[in-house]
């Protein structure tokens, strides 16, 4: 598919936004989630949006709903707060929503590649683990990336957390400048911060699991699954 270098959007009409690529993680105004790599980002204020927000389709279909078809949605339809059936995250913006069955994904979620390359070895994206969680023990709910040999599996969701988490350690230890300006300015990440107070100590935990398999999906995750994440997540993951 071809890449537009220059696009303009209907929730952004008067100015012009472009691609951009930043190992910084950004807001995206569409969906409200953290993102990193490649963005599309207006050059007269701060608008900014992941390209997969940026270029979703009106209508989308995925293998895992087979009968399914998704439609954007700029705003949460209905009244309830509804939460992405692959990242299990409220969702606060972009959203695709089934009428008929109320699935919910956002659009970098709906987008998320089903073999993910990590230099070692491919994760393959499912919707139902078999095997315990590296983050949180489970097969709980929500998709996941696995590895054929099925030594590495990582819920999105532990991975968003694990996210917040090393940030958050970060913050408390290691550059603290870098990092709150990086946690202001991701309102997302902001929230979750201040529901957590207290570090819990699994930072080190991911870090001896898997490296380069949670690199991968901290990436995919962050909506650009190509992104070199290694600077933003260095404090977490083992090289
Ligand atoms: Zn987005
Ligand atoms: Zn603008
Ligand atoms: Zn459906
Ligand atoms: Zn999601
Ligand atoms: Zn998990």
């Amino acid at each position: 598919m071809k890449i537009e270098k220059e696009l303009t959007h209907p929730i952004h009409p008067r100015h012009k936004l472009r691609l951009e690529y930043t190992e910084t993680p950004y807001n995206c105004d569409g969906c409200k989630e953290a993102g990193i790599g490649y963005k599309y980002k207006c050059h007269q204020c701060a608008f900014t949006l992941h390209k997969a927000c940026a270029i979703a389709a009106p209508r989308t279909t995925h293998p895992f709903y087979q009968k399914c078809e998704f439609k954007l949605y700029y705003h949460p339809p209905g009244k309830c707060k509804r939460v992405c059936d692959a990242c299990r995250t409220y969702v606060h913006g972009f959203v695709y929503h089934c009428d008929s069955c109320d699935f919910d994904l956002h659009p970098c979620c709906a987008n998320l590649p089903q073999v993910l390359d990590d230099g070692k070895r491919d994760l393959y994206l499912c919707s139902k683990l078999s095997s315990s969680c590296h983050g949180c023990g489970g097969t709980g709910l929500g998709w996941s990336y696995r590895s054929q040999c099925g030594a590495y599996n990582l819920h999105l969701s532990c991975v968003k957390e694990m996210l917040v988490e090393s940030w958050l350690a970060v913050y408390l230890n290691v550059d603290k400048n870098r990092v709150r300006q990086m946690v202001t300015s991701i309102p997302r990440l902001k929230g979750s911060l201040q529901n957590r107070p207290v570090v819990r100590g699994s930072v080190g935990k991911y870090g001896q699991m898997a490296g380069a398999a949670a690199r991968a999906v901290v990436s995919a995750v962050l909506g650009d699954p190509t992104a070199m994440v290694a600077a933003v997540v260095s404090g977490i993951v083992s090289k």
